[in-house]
């Protein structure tokens, strides 16, 4: 799946700016305009990075990342104007994992990006997902259906992990294609009716109840009957 940035800048031009050229190279992108949408965003949509600019109107830069790390261990990323040492040294204190001075370059921002993201998958625990009597493992990729293993394609398992961490949400195939196959997928419409189809194929193998449910004309959904 696309890992996902959040980008919290009040500045319109800059905003926009980063979120074209973030979608450009293959990541999702949030963005808020102040530090108070940008906590709530964080909160709804964990993002597994976030852009987070010094200057912002309300709550500032420093506030948004000591709130932030607070809550979680996403890395952050500060844009700031300035440069002095204390600064640095202060919004390293406030847990910014790095730092960018403006004006910067796109590729020089996108380096940062990348470190950032590839230090924090190495780290970041796998975990159990559960749903019904289906548990998914995002460490080994495994899925386990009551006492039955089951092994998952990589596309296989990036479309479960999707509906296992969005139980009982309908999943628009918009949102699917998105989330997926990313922003650049421009293939056979059907494509999603057919993982839907491996995956139930797999989980459904011995008849247990359906959990992947087809909402017709919008998406699907994973609930219990
Ligand atoms: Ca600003």
């Amino acid at each position: 799946m696309a890992e996902q940035i959040l980008v919290i800048e009040d500045e319109a031009n800059i905003a926009q700016f980063l979120e074209r050229g973030l979608i450009y190279e293959g990541y999702r992108v949030d963005v808020a305009y102040d530090g108070q949408s940008g906590l709530s965003m964080a909160r709804d949509n964990p993002p597994d990075l976030v852009i987070l600019d010094w200057m912002l109107p309300g709550i500032d830069g420093i506030e948004v990342c000591r709130r932030l790390r607070a809550a979680s261990e996403v890395p952050v990323l500060m844009l700031t104007a300035k440069d002095a040492v204390t600064d640095r040294v202060k919004g390293l204190d406030a847990g910014a994992d790095d730092y960018l001075v403006k004006p910067f370059s796109f590729e020089e921002l996108l380096a940062r990006v990348r470190a950032l993201l590839r230090r924090s998958n190495t780290t970041s625990r796998p975990e159990i997902l559960r749903f019904a009597d289906l548990s998914l493992d995002t460490g080994t990729h495994r899925a386990i259906r009551g006492e039955r293993a089951i092994d998952l394609t990589a596309k296989e398992y990036e479309l479960l992990e999707l509906f296992m961490r969005n139980p009982r949400q309908v999943l628009t195939r918009d949102i699917i294609f998105d989330r997926v196959w990313g922003y650049d997928f421009g293939g056979e419409s059907n494509i999603i009716e057919v993982y839907v189809r491996y995956l139930r194929q797999k989980t459904e193998a011995e008849n247990e109840p359906r959990l992947i449910h087809t909402v017709r004309g919008v998406g699907y959904v994973l609930r219990e009957d």
